[in-house]
């Protein structure tokens, strides 16, 4: 394998041919900012970024890294949370920002095909205008692109009602590793014929291809929204209402806030909690349906659930101030350092003793300390450690997460921070086949090393 350091001129000017020497960007000051993660842990090095604008492009470009041997590492909008989207080792940097723009929406089924480029937003902004909606959300949006989603097999705040974003994903076509296209974007909603490869590329975090177009199903619009802040006296009380909550149609988001990251969120952001007093344990619950919303969440919360204290909001600003207390979590917890993530599942009824036991491991520990909050709908919680040396509790809660028969990575991938947990997760069957696939589809192990596999 070549170290793109070393490309001799020849092989630059064959990728400055492709595109035009403008998309092939050596200067190290216009390289810096997309050679660091979102989170600041992975910082990499690259001699070379390559921005092309089309599939045709794309396939240029790798056919080219692909006759000369050069690893690859792709990148959408960097907002990536394990590692895996900076090149770690030299690699040369293939970001797909540039491949951008809506194709096309189908109005009448409900579909849209979108290039990999396009940010998260757009889509929904898109979606919206056209009289459907994108139910795939995340704090991200307005930076992370629709093809980094689909790699990542992004999850959000909807994953309780509407999937994660393999749900989504209709088709999709992708540039392999020497160049060829594999175009599967037909879009039917029935289509038993073979393989689903769209699915295959889905969630695999670069490592068989580079992503270009999509094909979306989007659902139909909401008629009315509304969001509630409920505060709860303990942790028990606020689960068992997580249980009750989620029998509900209308419910779409159950999101859970504990004390210390909310006097976090508070401070970062200049306002005051909207609740009376601060509560140990928030949840931020959203419904959406048809005309009658608000009232019908207003009976669910009363009904389903004991809180201590309840706002509601369904003007659109109301909804937006009481969500921004929980989308400025990761900014805030960042404020204190270079947190280190994990992003984990546990089964629904061992998610409160799960918070307790990551909080014992934290006093224990004695120089880490844990932050929690995430979605609680499906039990995927987010634990970012902060302190000096938080390798060693982060090791303990991982295994706390196996031995309770949860997932070490919910939504973010594995990336390169979770390689060598995978196996706690996934079986020597499942591991073998994970390695043939990747074998077959890039022999040589040029893109995205290291991520996903060791
Ligand atoms: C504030 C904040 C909140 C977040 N909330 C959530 C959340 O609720 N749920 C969630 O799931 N994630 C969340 N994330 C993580 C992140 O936004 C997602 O992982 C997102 O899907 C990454 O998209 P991206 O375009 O930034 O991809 P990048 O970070 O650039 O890349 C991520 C991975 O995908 C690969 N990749 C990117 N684009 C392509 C492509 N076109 N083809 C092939 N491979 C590609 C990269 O090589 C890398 O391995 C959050 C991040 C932030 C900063």
């Amino acid at each position: 394998m070549v170290h793109p350091g070393v490309l001799p001129r020849r092989v630059i000017g064959e990728l400055e041919d492709v595109a035009g020497p403008h998309r092939v960007v050596t200067d190290p000051e216009l390289l810096v900012g997309s050679l660091v993660d979102w989170t600041g842990r992975w910082k990499g090095s690259s001699p070379m970024m390559l921005r092309p604008r089309l599939t045709s492009e794309v396939a240029g470009h790798l056919g080219v890294l692909n006759h000369h041997g050069v690893p690859v590492q792709f990148q959408g909008g960097n907002t990536g949370m394990v590692g895996g989207s900076v090149p770690m080792g030299g690699e040369v940097l293939v970001s797909l920002r540039d491949v951008a723009g809506i194709e096309e929406v189908d109005e009448r089924s409900g579909q849209m095909v979108v290039a990999a480029g396009t940010t998260l937003a757009e889509v929904q902004q898109t979606a919206l205008q056209s009289g459907w909606r994108y139910p795939v959300d995340l704090g991200a949006r307005d930076t992370a692109t629709i093809g980094g989603t689909v790699a990542t097999n992004a999850g959000g705040v909807h994953v309780l009602r509407d999937g994660m974003t393999r749900a989504q994903v209709l088709g999709l076509e992708a540039v392999l590793a020497d160049g060829r296209i594999m175009e599967s974007l037909r879009g039917l909603d029935k289509d038993n014929t073979g393989y689903h490869l769209p699915s295959l590329f889905t969630g695999s975090e670069g490592t068989l291809g580079a992503i270009t177009r999509i094909r979306l199903r989007l659902l139909p619009p909401h008629d009315e929204e509304a969001v509630a802040m409920l505060g709860f006296t303990g942790l028990d009380a606020a689960i068992e209402a997580v249980g009750q909550l989620r029998r509900h149609t209308d419910v779409q988001a159950i999101e859970i806030m504990l004390e210390d990251v909310l006097e976090l969120v508070v401070d970062h952001l200049g306002v005051s909690l909207p609740l009376s007093r601060a509560w140990p344990v928030v949840l931020l619950v959203e419904a959406a349906g048809t005309a009658g919303v608000v009232d019908r969440l207003a009976s669910v919360v009363h009904d389903g659930s004991d809180p201590a204290e309840v706002v509601v909001a369904s003007d659109r600003a109301g909804r937006h101030r009481l969500w921004a207390h929980r989308d400025a979590h990761s900014v805030a917890i960042s404020t204190l350092g270079v947190p280190t993530k994990l992003d984990v599942t546990v089964p629904q009824g061992r998610v409160a003793a799960f918070i307790g036991e990551v909080r014992e491991a934290a006093v224990t520990d004695g120089a880490s300390q844990a932050w929690i909050f995430g979605h609680a709908g499906d039990g995927n919680l987010h634990v970012n450690l902060t302190g000096p040396e938080p390798a060693g509790l982060a090791d303990r809660i991982l295994h706390l997460v196996v031995d309770a028969g949860g997932s070490v990575s919910a939504e973010h991938g594995i990336g390169r921070d979770k390689v060598d947990w995978l196996g706690a997760c996934r079986g020597p069957g499942e591991l073998q086949v994970f390695r043939m696939v990747k074998d077959a589809l890039d022999p040589t192990g040029r893109l995205n090393p290291g991520v996903l596999f060791g």
